[in-house]
């Protein structure tokens, strides 16, 4: 087991010991745990048959996470027939026993969060700080939505009787699961986006089917090798790996009664109009991406708004639904917040994300690393770079998808400031006052985090007129990012999410079970 336990705290003052354990767990994975074949999981056995694709790690290409099963329409079908088939029983299930399987589930990702976080990092290139944080988070959530479920007495509840006086009738309230969920996760936290919504879909007693993005299949087989090492029951929880159409397959099933979704806004959107297409409309709850903006009044304290942009911005190479990819600033304050972001930027240690030193990684793809240049292209036509600007082939980076992180400036109305990028890229703009910027950061589609750095009253300000589910003021450690479990619930608004009910908060578990009043008369 662990020494001690992860927390919020120790990903931003870690002990030297997490050094130790993360790099023996990385030497492990690379000797023994890369490019194995990988089954699909359905009704608690190993499918293996079927096209293959190979996972290659965007750090180095020459380095073979695995191959996996290309999921097909019929095995997808499957999937979904061993989660019909467990259901009642599962749902039947009392609920204090389905709670005491998914806290399994918990400890066992604790007690091998090196492991996983180590394979995490390999696969989606991310650094150990930020994959370790992504497995502790799984954690915390699936604990979470249990102390929800325990908090509200499974949700069952006693009403009032009705106050006629010849029928007395006993009344009460339950929340009852709906059936099959369908579960579709990305590349950038394949860990915490599955088990994120895993976790709460299953203690709410529905069966499962899960997918993640191709690019990051292992992550999402590390999930279901806990969960079902826990003793959770056959075809409880299923997974199936492949692209976008067994992605199709799964969410648009007929036989699935509610989906959740993260990733592009395109396709959350498909997500949704297929929803209302079959017999029932069936709930959907998605997360769909960002434009994520951070404003700076002269007010600011300048060095901890550079500090909470550069780590917003470039963390994960900017591949967070919660980067800050915006920053409007008044004039007065632009130009030395320039120069601090163009410093910090030039210093970030850029390469292999999985060595201590280095902080930033690389994108996910070669589509990624393409429009990456293009986008700079584009920037360099109709405005200015800062910094950065540059792939990078130095070395051994050639064997990956590495590019600097850059700071750009373009006019306020050009289309950069409008499209979801997905890079490590941030545009900066120059305001006339508090009034314009909330303005500009409001005049987009999406919906998801805001920062802000000015002084108390403007913050009030900030709060009561930001269009945005997740909202910072005056933070270092990120200006939009980092949300944790208990501290900062995580949801879109607008173009942004489906529900805005937040991962992670009081009122997210409840979206998985529907209301059967019941009333009795004596
Ligand atoms: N929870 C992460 C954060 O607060 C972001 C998750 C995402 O990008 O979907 O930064």
């Amino acid at each position: 087991g662990n020494a001690f336990k992860l927390t919020y705290s120790t990903m931003f003052n870690p002990p030297a010991e997490l050094h130790a354990r993360f790099d023996a767990a990385l030497q492990h994975f690379k000797q023994h745990g890369m490019g194995k074949d990988h089954a699909q999981w359905v009704n608690d056995q190993a499918l293996m048959e079927g096209e293959r694709f190979e996972v290659r790690s965007p750090i180095n290409q020459d380095w073979l996470i695995g191959r996996f099963v290309q999921g097909s329409t019929a095995q997808v079908d499957q999937a979904v027939q061993a989660a019909r088939a467990a259901f009642p029983a599962w749902a039947a299930t009392p609920w204090p026993d389905r709670v005491a399987l998914l806290r399994r589930a918990a400890r066992l990702i604790e007690e091998r969060v090196y492991t996983i976080s180590a394979a995490v990092a390999v696969e989606v290139g991310k650094n150990r700080m930020e994959s370790i944080g992504e497995v502790q988070e799984t954690a915390d959530l699936i604990d979470w939505y249990c102390d929800q479920m325990e908090q509200h007495d499974g949700f069952d509840r006693l009403l009032a009787d009705d106050p006629l006086p010849n029928f007395r009738s006993h009344n009460r309230t339950v929340l009852k699961p709906y059936g099959v969920w369908a579960l579709v996760a990305p590349f950038n936290f394949p860990f915490a986006l599955s088990g994120g919504p895993v976790g709460p879909a299953l203690i709410a007693g529905n069966t499962v089917v899960y997918k993640v993005s191709p690019e990051t299949s292992l992550s999402g087989w590390l999930l279901l090798e806990c969960l079902r090492d826990a003793g959770i029951p056959p075809g409880v929880v299923n997974f199936v790996t492949g692209g976008d159409a067994t992605g199709r397959a799964l969410v648009q099933h007929p036989q699935v009664a509610g989906v959740t979704f993260t990733g592009s806004h395109a396709v959350g959107m498909e997500v949704l109009r297929a929803s209302v297409m079959g017999r029932y409309p069936r709930p959907c709850i998605t997360e769909m991406g960002g434009k994520n903006a951070t404003i700076v009044t002269r007010h600011a304290d300048i060095e901890r708004a550079a500090l909470g942009i550069v780590r917003s911005s470039f963390g994960l190479s900017g591949q967070k639904c919660s980067a800050c990819s915006r920053v409007y600033v008044e004039q007065e304050v632009a130009t030395p917040l320039r120069e601090r972001l163009v410093a910090l930027t030039t210093a970030l240690a850029v390469g292999d994300p999985t060595v201590a030193e280095n902080w930033m990684g690389p994108v996910i793809s070669r589509s990624a690393y393409e429009r990456y240049d293009r986008l700079v292209e584009h920037l360099k036509a109709v405005g200015t770079i800062d910094a950065g600007g540059a792939t990078l082939t130095a070395g051994a980076l050639a064997r990956g998808f590495f590019v600097a992180p850059t700071v750009a400036r373009a006019p306020l109305d050009d289309v950069a400031w409008v499209d979801e990028h997905f890079l490590p890229i941030v545009l900066v703009g120059e305001v006339a006052s508090l009034d314009e910027a909330l303005r500009r950061a409001n005049a987009t589609d999406y919906g998801l985090t805001a920062g802000f750095y000015g002084s108390t009253e403007e913050t009030a300000r900030f709060h009561r007129e930001i269009e945005a589910g997740v909202t910072y003021a005056n933070r270092p450690q990120g200006a939009t990012t980092g949300a944790w479990p208990g501290y900062q619930p995580f949801g879109g608004w607008k173009g942004s999410g489906s529900t805005g009910k937040a991962i992670g908060s009081f009122y997210y578990l409840q979206q998985y079970m529907r209301e059967q009043s019941q009333t009795v008369v004596e």
